[in-house]
């Protein structure tokens, strides 16, 4: 893999990508030329209770996905308990369609490290994990240069900046399952067990790896935190929209004329962002159809796009703002294949722990290979549909609700499309039964 940042678009807010693009972005020379630790020196003269109440008053909600917020969060870890805290970075970037923080990993690993250490003085940590997919193992060689750099320099290690505080940070690897972005399966596979996720209550805030309170969050969120500290939680959130502060990165693929990522205000307008950022859609062709956050989102049609991208508007139009992974989809788009592509990905990365999920994901890739094959009954369509929901909220791990969402929606809204494959079997024409 290699660098595959794309160029800026004026319309973009630059605050955790306003590095990208300086020459050696990645070296602590150039970080520490552009204000780089500064929020950590700041924050090394604040309270716990300040740094938290700093963050939370940015607004910062997870980037991963699940957009909880940070600060809050931060606030769960009971840090009068006798034990140690841990802080644990999720950099297993799976989700289809989201690319994100391995730019931030590339191009700025200072500002990861930086939010690190500002959520560890947070809550009194003094290790740290970075778990990074294990298809991105190239980033480990450019994490583990920063880590020994920030050693070097004494951001690492004892006597950080010259104060009381120490801190330990470490990369691990994943081994390449998309489960393993789970929070509760990244620990186990953190502690070197199968990554499947733990039953919860706990959350890791109160006992996450190794059993100890730990702060877990995604690469971006991590990243806001040197700005929030820096500029005031205020200005933060201003960028934003209220309950959602700052900016998001946007990955865009798919039938844009500039695909790649863009950082944007929260609440930017979703059909602004496609054809003003990202270049708008080739050939002339018209937009049928998005996959807003990432491939586990419900995918919206094209007269459902005039939205703002931000968590409350994309929860009304029954979607999620997800990871950040948006695929923009024209009208020569065969809805079927996409579902059908989507749940071969489900289906392989199902752990297999859990029935619904398990048979799920096989029996769904096997009905929609049915249909794409002009082999499906009418009665396939109904039964895909229904089975989707049936294993909604059924499952151990959000894989399974990842699984159904996007093929609920598909049926729903493209049914039509569905129908003109089952057309083609000669023997649906005498189907008698349809499953409701
Ligand atoms: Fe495993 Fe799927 Fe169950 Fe998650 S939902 S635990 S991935 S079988």
């Amino acid at each position: 893999m290699g660098r595959l940042y794309n160029e800026p678009s004026p319309l973009e807010v630059k605050i955790v990508t306003r590095n990208f693009g300086l020459p050696n972005s990645e070296s602590i020379d150039t970080y520490l030329a552009h204000q780089g630790y500064e929020a950590l020196k700041k924050a090394i003269g604040m309270s716990q209770e300040q740094i938290i109440d700093e963050v939370k008053a940015s607004s910062l909600r997870g980037r991963g996905g699940a957009g909880f917020p940070t600060g809050m969060k931060w606030g769960f870890v009971p840090r009068q308990l006798d034990k140690p805290k841990y802080i644990v970075v999720n950099a297993d970037e799976s989700e289809p369609g989201t690319c994100k923080d391995r730019l931030l990993i590339e191009f700025d690993p200072h500002q990861l490290i930086e939010g690190i250490l500002i959520a560890a003085l947070a809550v009194g940590a003094e290790k740290g994990w970075i778990y990074i997919r294990g298809e991105y193992r190239y980033l480990i060689d450019i994490m583990d240069k920063a880590l020994a750099e920030a050693y070097a320099h004494g951001f690492l290690g004892k006597s950080i900046a010259g104060s009381q505080f120490k801190f330990d940070l470490y990369t691990q690897t994943g081994a390449g399952a998309y489960e393993c972005g789970e929070e509760s399966a990244l620990l186990e596979s953190l502690e070197g067990n199968r990554g499947i996720p733990r039953i919860r209550p706990p959350f890791p805030a109160v006992s996450g790896a190794f059993q100890c309170p730990t702060v877990l969050n995604n690469v971006e969120t991590f990243c806001a935190v040197p700005a929030i500290i820096r500029d005031g939680g205020k200005a933060f959130a201003d960028l934003g929209i209220p309950k959602a502060g700052g900016t998001r990165m946007v990955c865009i693929a798919g039938h844009v004329n500039k695909p790649g990522v863009y950082e944007v205000p929260l609440g930017f307008p979703m059909m602004k962002f496609i054809n003003e950022v990202a270049g708008g859609i080739p050939n002339g062709r018209k937009l049928k159809a998005v996959i807003p956050g990432g491939s586990s989102c419900p995918i919206l049609r094209a007269d459902e796009c005039d939205l703002n991208m931000d968590y409350d508007s994309l929860a009304k139009a029954k979607s999620m703002l997800g990871s950040g992974g948006m695929v923009v989809m024209d009208e020569t788009t065969d809805m079927v294949k996409v579902a059908l592509r989507i749940m071969r990905f489900y289906q392989h990365e199902s752990c297999g722990w859990c029935i619904p999920c398990r048979e799920g994901t096989t029996w769904l890739r096997k009905m929609l290979q049915r249909v794409t094959d002009g082999q499906g009954m009418t009665r396939d369509i109904d039964l895909i549909g229904d089975l989707a929901k049936n294993m909604l909220g059924r499952t151990f791990c959000p894989l399974g609700d990842a699984a159904a969402l996007p093929t609920i929606s598909l049926v729903e809204k493209f049914r039509g499309e569905f129908e003109a494959y089952v057309a083609k079997n000669p023997l649906a024409k005498n189907e008698l039964v349809s499953v409701g």
